[in-house]
């Protein structure tokens, strides 16, 4: 049978794309629809413009450490519109080079809604429809807001960047990677930022004492954290909004934001129409290689609900365009992939935590907590923390835990170690770089 394209990809964002440009780049004819922006979440309303932000944000404590280094520097006032200007022309930027990337690679982009008609048809929004002999879903995700009256009054992390102007007073509903990212953002900022947690404590499922350390330092640097609190009643009230919690807190707010969760946008692409499953989440059901039950129907990166991270994506297209265009199957390796939450302190983690590591085998377990040098100096007490979970039997590095300044540049290269199969030992017969904060690593007794 002839079909229109090779493959057709639903989703410009950084798993569709990835998959998009390799198989055109491989000769085949491929087609992508996009109904936003080219760059998708991570680089339109994620990654890129959060980091940018984390940035922006960290000025006001970099000058103030600048002055016991002997600078006689001020923070002056944020200039809000003038970084949000500049801000968006780097995200047209960005989106631009997307577009151009693919486009070279030998893409055909279309710019609107596609949705699936069989196993091999995509419909386009303007009614135009395609057949392909392969279709991979990139969808990506969306945040979503608790079901609760009033709900709407609360903006969710797309809206951040657009904001009018720079709450003074902001509360922050959920902390996960981005409850917690946004709050040092916004309290770098100038914000007054509270969170309602209704947890114990803030980033769910990673290791206990590194969590603990990145919210003790959140506090230390004015971000009160309402734990075991959940939102019960949103109000209008004036230009403000009114939030009670369940531990009885009330507050007025300028800025409600929920962080509580994303959704996969997996509705009304005529996915269960077909036969293709979905999970109770809604994330597409597929198997190691990106496969669902319908054989010509592949789907990859946050719609799929496995690891919601911009690498993930990316090695699920790459894994997926080995699999299907160059004959080698291709699982998709999800194991010790490294992460960092852009918290202030920042923290970088791989591998298990003390609580699975232990719960696992009988695991040794190394941190240390110390002042570094830079923060010393200023007369700062924020501790960095260095924890590393080892095989008891083995000697294995089991996980590394860090939290402090470089912590996401640190953990991608003790990432490589780990993947190597590391052990403790091969850390302590590698020389220290001193004077670093990272030496701890080969050091920790
Ligand atoms: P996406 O990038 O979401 O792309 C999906 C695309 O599909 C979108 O452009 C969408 O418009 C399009 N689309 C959807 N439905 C249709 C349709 N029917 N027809 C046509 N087009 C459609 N990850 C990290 O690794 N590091 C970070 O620092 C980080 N920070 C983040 C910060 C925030 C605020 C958020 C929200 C996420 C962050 N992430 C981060 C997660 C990361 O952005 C995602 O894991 C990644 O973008 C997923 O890529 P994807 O290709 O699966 O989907
Ligand atoms: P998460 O699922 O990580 O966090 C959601 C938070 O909201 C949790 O604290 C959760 O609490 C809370 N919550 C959920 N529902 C409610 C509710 N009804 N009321 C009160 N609290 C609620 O989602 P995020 O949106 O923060 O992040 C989504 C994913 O995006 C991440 O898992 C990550 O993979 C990716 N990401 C990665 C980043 C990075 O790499 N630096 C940065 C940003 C996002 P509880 O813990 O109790 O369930």
């Amino acid at each position: 049978m002839d079909f229109d394209y090779d493959l057709f990809v639903i989703g410009g964002g950084s798993g569709g794309v990835r998959a998009a440009r390799l198989t055109a780049m491989d000769g085949h004819k491929v087609g992508l629809a996009e109904e936003s922006r080219m760059g998708g979440t991570c680089v339109i309303r994620g990654c890129v413009p959060k980091k940018l932000m984390v940035y922006a944000s960290t000025y006001p404590g970099a000058v103030a450490e600048a002055r016991t280094y002997g600078w006689t520097a001020q923070v002056g006032d944020f200039d809000w519109d003038g970084f949000r200007t500049h801000l968006h022309s780097e995200l047209d930027r960005l989106e631009k080079a997307y577009h151009t990337n693919a486009t070279k690679a030998g893409v055909t982009i279309h710019e609107q809604r596609a949705v699936l008609k069989d196993a091999h048809t995509v419909a386009l929004a303007d009614g135009t429809e395609f057949t392909a002999k392969h279709i991979l879903i990139a969808t990506g995700g969306r945040p979503v807001r608790p079901e609760m009256k009033n709900a709407d009054l609360g903006i969710v992390s797309d809206d951040v960047f657009h904001l009018p102007e720079l709450p003074k007073k902001m509360l922050i509903v959920g902390a996960g990677y981005i409850g917690c990212e946004f709050a040092g953002v916004f309290n770098g900022l100038g914000t007054e930022v509270s969170m309602f947690v209704r947890g114990a404590n803030v980033l769910r499922g990673f290791d206990e004492e590194a969590r603990g350390h990145v919210s003790d330092a959140m506090q230390q640097r004015g971000i009160t954290i309402h734990t075991g609190c959940a939102p019960m009643e949103v109000e209008k009230r004036g230009d403000r909004i009114w939030v009670k919690g369940s531990n009885g807190h009330t507050e007025e707010f300028d800025c409600l934001l929920w962080a509580t969760g994303r959704k996969p946008n997996s509705t009304g692409l005529g996915l269960e129409e077909i036969g293709v499953k979905l999970d109770r989440h809604g994330a597409i059901c597929v198997d190691a290689y990106s496969q669902s039950d319908v054989p010509s129907i592949y789907a990859i990166g946050d719609v799929t609900g496995r690891v919601e991270l911009t690498p993930v994506a990316i090695r699920e297209g790459v894994a997926f365009n080995k699999t299907v265009f160059h004959g080698e199957k291709t699982p998709v390796d999800h194991d010790l992939i490294p992460t960092a939450v852009f918290t202030q302190p920042e923290m970088g983690t791989v591998g298990l935590t003390e609580e699975e590591a232990e719960a696992q085998e009988p695991t040794l377990v190394y941190a240390a907590a110390f002042r570094p040098m830079q923060q010393a100096f200023a007369g700062g007490e924020e501790r960095v923390l260095f924890k590393m979970l080892v095989s008891r039997e083995t000697d294995k590095v089991l996980g590394v835990h860090i939290v402090g300044p470089g912590a996401g540049e640190m953990i991608q290269f003790v990432g490589v170690a780990l993947k190597m199969g590391a052990t403790k030992a091969d850390f302590d017969r590698t020389c220290a770089v001193h004077p670093t904060m990272a030496e701890e690593l080969v050091t920790l007794k």
